[in-house]
């Protein structure tokens, strides 16, 4: 008999609170609708009927105090470095970054002579998951959330 089957019929699953917690934040990650340069055209295409990322659970929220994950998606300045450590501070724990292309991964095409671009947004705050590509494409992006959920997974909420 199926899990949905013992369900219907009123039936009892036994698991751990970790694992119970961990499936509803892996099942339900909201990113921060925020993005800063090229790249997040392809994240917005991720978002859109293509691709459709609600299927996983991921829906942008327009507030950093309402969203636990933010994908920092196009060239950091260092004009912009305050604003996005700032958002991350606003959001609330436990809470994720996912680097989305080179130029957020490392400066990217800014490395030699962008005197202007921080050279990778984990010099300003902790990165989760790193997704590579100039621009990554949306399969790309998809691929960095399935890892993020696979780390929310192992989990403990007792220590983070
Ligand atoms: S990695 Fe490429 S596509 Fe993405 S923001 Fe930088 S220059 Fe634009």
């Amino acid at each position: 008999m199926s899990l949905e089957q013992q369900l219907e019929n009123g039936g009892v699953v036994v698991t751990k609170l970790d694992d119970l917690l961990n499936w509803a934040r892996l099942s339900s990650l909201w990113p921060l609708s925020f993005g800063i340069a090229c790249c997040a055209i392809e994240m917005m295409g991720s978002m859109a009927s293509n691709y459709d990322l609600d299927r996983f659970g991921v829906f942008p929220r327009p507030s950093p105090r309402q969203a636990d994950v933010i994908i920092i998606a196009g060239t950091v300045t260092f004009k912009m470095a305050e604003r996005i450590k700032r958002l991350y501070e606003q959001m609330p724990e436990p809470k994720y970054v996912i680097s989305m292309g080179s130029c957020s991964n490392c400066g990217g095409p800014y490395w030699e002579h962008g005197y202007h671009v921080v050279k990778g947004v984990d010099r300003i705050i902790p990165v989760d998951i790193y997704v590579q590509g100039c621009p990554p494409r949306p399969e790309a992006l998809i691929g960095g959330i399935l890892e993020l959920q696979k780390k929310i997974s192992t989990q403990s909420l007792s220590t983070i």
